[in-house]
């Protein structure tokens, strides 16, 4: 089992959970139909619930079951699990708790191109599972947030290719690993070291990427400032995050004077979904031409 907040960006007060319709949902005590739905508020360090024409006080709010929920007038999703909602420095904090097959059926149908084949995805989905797996306590008191800083998470929906590849994962040097994927490298992925990260716990290799290089257009942009290393991650982030993230839109380029000329999206890192969705090889061959020296298979 893994949990993940959801809802970070929106530091809800309020939040509204429906059971889904011919379902049953558990609320704390209680027992809802589906249809029928329990609205949240935070009121100081404690939690008003409002179901069945009756509010009640509690410090935590648990349910399970199928279930939308939703910060109203804002978003709306389906899940399925346990989520447990607590008071948390002024908001309310709702933690999913899900099976990891769970996850990574909804992370490989939410990561994966329209249109991508069966074995690109069942790729993805090891990539997910790996991923997931290898890379916990990112946060106190839950595993992962569902913001760009861990993975973002949309409905809970059933995935084939989660399914067809369960348990199986990514290993290097005997350990699973969370490994690096990026929209389009541009037709070539780049090692670590070229966009500045550590050699740990994979060094990532330059592998060249037929499906980019022959499809990918080149883009032309002129830089409100020159990144300090051409490639560098963090340089191109810290552009993103300033300027808009289609200023820089790959590590694949290169600068004449403010000028910068690429191909791909993304760190172009590690694993191409642009390059896997175009090959017709199986999902281990593609993870193992783009992630070298790695081991796929079921883990423990
Ligand atoms: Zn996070
Ligand atoms: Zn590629």
């Amino acid at each position: 089992m893994i949990e993940i907040a959801i809802f970070v960006l929106f530091h809800p007060q309020r939040l509204t959970v429906k059971a889904v319709p011919g379902t049953l949902l558990q609320v704390n005590e209680m027992t809802i139909a589906g249809g029928k739905a329990v609205g949240l508020r935070l009121v100081g360090m404690e939690i008003d619930w409002f179901a069945e024409r009756e509010t009640r006080t509690a410090r935590v709010v648990k349910f399970k079951g199928d279930m939308f929920v939703s910060v109203p007038g804002k978003i709306e999703r389906r899940y399925k699990g346990a989520l447990t909602v607590t008071p948390d420095l002024g908001e309310l904090r709702a933690v999913l708790t899900l099976d990891v097959e769970d996850a990574v059926g909804a992370i490989t149908e939410a990561e994966s191109p329209p249109g991508a084949p069966m074995e690109a995805k069942k790729a993805q989905a090891v990539l997910a599972r790996s991923w997931l797996l290898g890379n916990r306590g990112r946060h106190r008191g839950y595993d992962y947030c569902d913001t760009t800083h861990c993975q973002v998470l949309k409905d809970s929906v059933r995935s084939e290719a989660a399914v067809a590849t369960r348990g199986v994962v990514l290993t290097y040097d005997g350990k699973v690993f969370a490994p690096a994927y990026s929209a389009s490298c541009g037709g070539r992925t780049k090692t670590a070291r070229e966009v500045g990260w550590g050699a740990e716990p994979y060094p990532y290799f330059a592998v060249d990427c037929p499906v980019c290089e022959r499809e990918e257009k080149e883009w032309v942009r002129e830089l409100p400032n020159v990144p300090g290393q051409v490639g560098d991650e963090g340089a191109r982030i810290a552009l993103g995050r300033k300027f808009g993230w289609d200023v820089l839109p790959s590590n694949n380029y290169v600068l004449a004077g403010q000028v910068a000329r690429g191909k791909g999206r993304g760190h172009g890192v590690g694993y191409c979904q642009r390059g896997g969705a175009g090959l017709a090889e199986e999902f281990d061959q593609l993870l193992r031409r783009y992630l070298p020296n790695t081991v796929v298979g079921v883990g423990r």
